[in-house]
Formats: structure tokens, sequence, C-alpha cells
């Protein structure tokens, strides 16, 4: 066991070691998908040395390099060794995180990490929730909780439920409605001001229409860090709103959650505290490897009265005052303990290190727009926010239209084509913009000097 976990711990470091000597990403050719496909269940036992070997050269290869300095596309996992470390004794030990009786230490352990992040938003005291596998988890939780507070089990009314996010909402609120029962004509995707944020007066508006047709508002669902442009919903405003029209709000801060530890970050956030319920993801900002989510909810009983359920089998496992089964919170029994390599990545570095790498990490996008603004071959489409800039290439002379957005097109499959950076794409108001978003701690700035070189440089090659 030893030799084998110093083999392994080896090759990942040497991978992390020597990121950059390799491609940022690796198609996997049909040929070889079909050959692996192909491989018979083994009916005797292999060396393990020759198993690993087939994953190093086989399979591994193959796959964009997610802790890359030079992966800016979509959201970056960047985990710290620690934290992959804490996943490695997970496993190891098999802890079982579904119930209290049978590993109260890494429980408790879960408790810990969830007060932390409560401290770190300014959520009030009481605060609690689970750890989840991702943000999109930790969100279907929240709607089935408010749906169970404003449904309960009358199943009747489920049809007349209605919930209202915006245009510019994570796909994972709109599935975690539909999963929830709500029709997919009643989710409401409202339109966006001029700085991606919903408007509270549409809000308001689109409620009073749907309850005078006899409608049933569930819940609105803001973000607080849009994966489109970084932007966070007027989050006092709709609080307030909610207050009054005594609906729950939840606010999905799966991408900005943990620029809390940053200043410029706490900032932006303000109003996160007054939501019912927050989805996070440790997965992104916090540097923990995937999975890891986390839903937190104000009044934590939510969660037990949607989700607590007691079989014959497990009736020895009722906690106790103070005690938790987070099987009672969400939808997994057998659940692993996530919570240490929270705890793990948190406590080696300390947050004031982790919160001065999220402040250099939003720095680094705008940093990115300053050089966009200074090239006469660029233009800003979203200003940088929480580590998100949107900008595309615009030659002098070039209207808006196709044309623009096809350039676009090729110089993104150019620059990603080039093997040292990938970038990503979106449509902000119908036009094809492109998209790097910074939340990696490999990632210097020399790195975006040199991928917005490659925009203009294949700019200048496709006109
Ligand atoms: C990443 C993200 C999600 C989905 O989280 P997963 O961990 O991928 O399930 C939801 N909302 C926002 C704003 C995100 O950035």
């Amino acid at each position: 066991m030893q030799r084998l976990g110093r083999r392994i711990a080896d090759l990942v470091a040497a991978h992390l070691a020597t990121l950059r000597d390799r491609p940022i990403r690796r198609i996997l050719p049909p040929e070889h998908l079909a050959a692996l496909l192909a491989s018979p269940s083994p009916r005797q036992g292999r060396d393990f040395e020759q198993l690993l070997t087939y994953l190093e050269h086989q399979v591994f290869p193959y796959h964009a390099s997610e802790p890359n300095p030079g992966y800016l596309a979509f959201v970056q996992g960047c985990p710290t060794f620690p934290a992959v470390m804490g996943d490695w004794l997970a496993a190891g030990f098999n802890f079982f995180s579904g119930a209290w009786a049978v590993s109260p230490g890494p429980n408790a352990l879960e408790l810990l990490v969830l007060e932390w992040f409560r401290q770190w938003l300014g959520c009030p005291e009481g605060t609690g929730g689970l750890l989840t596998s991702g943000g999109s988890a930790a969100t279907l939780t929240a709607v089935i909780a408010a749906r169970h507070a404003v449904v309960g089990d009358d199943p009747s009314r489920i049809p007349r439920l209605v919930l209202y996010t915006s245009e510019q909402a994570h796909s994972s609120v709109i599935r975690a409605a539909w999963i929830a029962g709500v029709s997919r004509k009643q989710v409401r995707l409202l339109p966006v001001d001029d700085q991606w944020r919903m408007d509270p007066e549409r809000l308001f508006a689109a409620i009073a229409a749907d309850r005078a047709a006899g409608l049933l508002p569930l819940m609105v669902v803001g973000t607080a860090g849009t994966t489109n442009t970084g932007s966070v919903d007027p989050l006092p405003a709709l609080a307030r709103l909610c207050a009054a029209e005594q609906l729950w709000l939840h606010v999905d801060a799966a991408y900005g959650g943990f620029a809390a530890l940053a200043p410029k970050g706490k900032q932006s956030l303000a109003g996160i505290e007054l939501a019912d319920s927050v989805t996070l993801d440790p997965h992104k900002f916090l540097a923990v490897p995937f999975e890891c989510g986390c839903l937190l909810v104000r009044e934590v009983r939510r969660l037990e009265e949607a989700f607590r359920i007691y079989p014959d089998y497990l009736k020895d496992h009722e906690p106790k005052s103070g005690e938790v089964n987070f099987a009672d919170r969400g939808e997994q029994l057998t659940r692993y303990a996530r919570a240490i390599k929270v705890w793990l990545g948190v406590s080696f570095y300390g947050t004031e290190a982790l919160g001065a790498a999220i402040t250099e990490a939003i720095a680094r996008a705008e940093y990115a727009e300053q050089i966009v603004r200074k090239s006469p071959e660029l233009e800003v489409m979203a200003p940088a926010r929480l580590g998100i800039l949107c900008f595309r290439a615009h030659p002098r002379g070039w209207e808006s239209g196709e044309r623009l957005d096809d350039l676009n097109r090729r110089v993104m499959a150019r620059v990603n084509d080039g093997g040292q950076y990938l970038i990503s794409s979106t449509r902000l108001k119908g036009e094809f913009s492109l998209r790097i978003c910074t939340p990696g701690f490999r990632t210097t700035r020399a790195d975006i000097e040199a991928v917005l070189g490659q925009v203009v440089a294949a700019a200048q090659r496709e006109t």
C-alpha cells in the first residue's frame, strides 16, 4: 500500500510540476476511443504498475488540463495540493458521512467548515446546511426545500408554481426548477439591466402578474457572480422585495461566493447575508478538488422538514441534540467526507493567503481589461468582474454582426489550437464574445499579456 501510494503521489506531483510543458488540451481521436471501448472486462487481475501505465498513456493524456495556468475557459478548477490530499484521506478511510453515529468526527468537521462559510458571508447564527457534489446539487436541494415550504405535501399545487431568476442565471437553476416539477413555461428568465443584473421592478411586476393569473410564486433565485460576466444581482433590493412578498430568496453564489474572503469581493456581495439560502462552490474559488459544492440555509430546519425520512433499518441512527445526520438535509444517504479536503486546504494556507490569492485573481481580469482597453484591435464586451472579462477582436471599420462573430470564432479556435491557452466564449445581447476567467492561482499577469497577444495576432492573421 505504501509503495503504490507513493507511486501515485509521485505521478500527480510530476504532473502538477510540469503543467506548462504539456498541451493545454488533447482531443481523444475516434480510432483511439474505439480501441479503448473494445477492451473486454479482465477475467484475471493484472499488475498495478501495468494498469497505471495504461492510465498514464492511454487515458489521462486526453483532457483539458484544468489546473494549468493557461486554462482561462469556463471556470477553472485549480485545487491546492493539501486539499487534494484531503480527498485521498477521505477515500482511504472511507468515512460514511450520511449519519452522525458512524462518523461523528468527520461530521463535526463538516459542521465546522459550514460555520466558517457562514461567518465569511456574514449570515445569521443558526444558518446551516451541507456540502454537496457541486453547485447544481446545492441549488436543487434549495429548490426542493423551498417547494416543501410552499406546497408541503399537497402536490395539487405544484403545477401552479413559478420560479423567478434572470436570463443570466446558470442553467443549473433552470434544471433544478424542472426537476422540482416547475413547468418550463413557469421559469421566468427576467431581462437584465445594462450591467447584466436582475431588475427588481420587472421582478415585482412579473410576480404581481402571475399572482393575478392565479399562479403560485415559489422563489426568487438571484446570482452573485454570473458565469457569463461575473455580475451580481442587487441583493439588498431582492431581499426587501422577497420579504415583502413572503418569497424564498436563494442566491446562487457558486461562482462568486468565496470572493467574500477578499475585501473587494466582499463589497460586491453585500446583501448575500439576507438570503434564505445560498449556493457556494468550494471547487471553484476555494481551490479544493472536484467535487465540492455547498448549500447554506438560514433556517436549517427547512432542509430537514423537506428531506428527513426514517425507515426501520435506520431507526437506531436518529440524531440526538447537537448531532446532525447530513442524510436528513439532502438526497444523498451514502456520502463521503468532503469536509476533510475543505478543512485541510483552508487550514494549511489560512484565510489571509487564500483571500490574497482571490484578490489577485480578481485583479488579473481587471489587468486584462486594461490591456484590452489600450489595444485598438480589441473591445471590452463586459468589464472585468470577480475574475471574468468578456471582450472580442474588433478590427477598425467592422460592424457588429455575423461577420465579426465569425472572425472571433476563428480567433478563439486559433488561440485554443495553439496549445498554451484555453479561452471560451459566450453571447452577450446577441453578440459573440470571447471570455476569460482567471481564478487559478498559477496564472500570472505575464500569462494575461501572452494570451491577449495571441488573440491580437490571431485576429491579424484571420483578417
Ligand atoms: C459553476 C456554476 C454553477 C454550477 O455548479 P456545479 O458545481 O458545476 O454544479 C451554478 N451557478 C453558477 C453561477 C456557476 O458558476
